[in-house]
């Protein structure tokens, strides 16, 4: 009987997580959204509204289950990136990121985007499987970032991502195809509403 009951309530905690992930993809673009097509622009004001900005942009991507979030895809043209470093790392906040070394070696993996669909519309996608990334924090401080495997395939998308570039750019023609397939009824949805 307990065991039901825990059942229950897992439920009920997972129907409003569900909810909570809805409301936070509402609020993220979708594509074809043309910003998500604009490449930002870099911070110059450390100022309290960045710091509200990463604060945002991180309650959001944890809300929406994403790994990683760009401030391009809030409709906020500027170089700032959130993202999770590892799965119980902290939320890793960077202004002004470039990538100084990308690593030769490459790999395929499957990727969804936030902006696409969240995880339904998943795309493989070649990276490479090591990068060095300077930015800065919220607080101006230089930050330098050697990742390797997911950390810098999540890296690469949200720099991708402040430059315009989706997965869709990036993957096979048949893939692309396919996933065009499967976002066209839903922005026929969004033109009628
Ligand atoms: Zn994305």
């Amino acid at each position: 009987m307990a065991e039901v009951e825990g059942q229950v309530r897992d439920e009920k905690l997972d129907a409003e997580r569900e909810a909570r992930r809805q409301i936070a993809l509402a609020q993220v673009r979708q594509y074809p959204d043309p910003v998500l097509r604009m490449a930002a622009k870099e911070v110059e004001e450390f100022d309290d509204a960045l710091r509200g900005l990463v604060d945002r942009m991180g309650r959001l991507m944890q809300e929406a289950r994403g790994v990683g979030l760009a401030a391009t895809q809030i409709g906020i043209l500027q170089r700032v990136l959130v993202y999770l470093p590892a799965e119980e790392a902290p939320v890793t906040a960077l202004v002004n990121p470039r990538a100084v070394t990308t690593g030769e070696e490459l790999e395929a993996a499957d990727e969804g985007c936030l902006s696409l669909g969240s995880a339904t519309v998943v795309v493989p996608v070649e990276r490479a499987t090591t990068l060095t990334v300077e930015a800065l924090s919220p607080l101006r401080e230089p930050v330098r970032i050697e990742a390797e495997g997911l950390e810098a395939r999540v890296l690469q998308h949200e720099l991708d991502h402040l430059e315009g570039i989706l997965t869709l750019d990036r993957t096979t023609p048949e893939a692309r195809r396919r996933a065009l397939g499967e976002l066209r009824p839903r922005s026929v949805l969004g033109s009628i509403a």
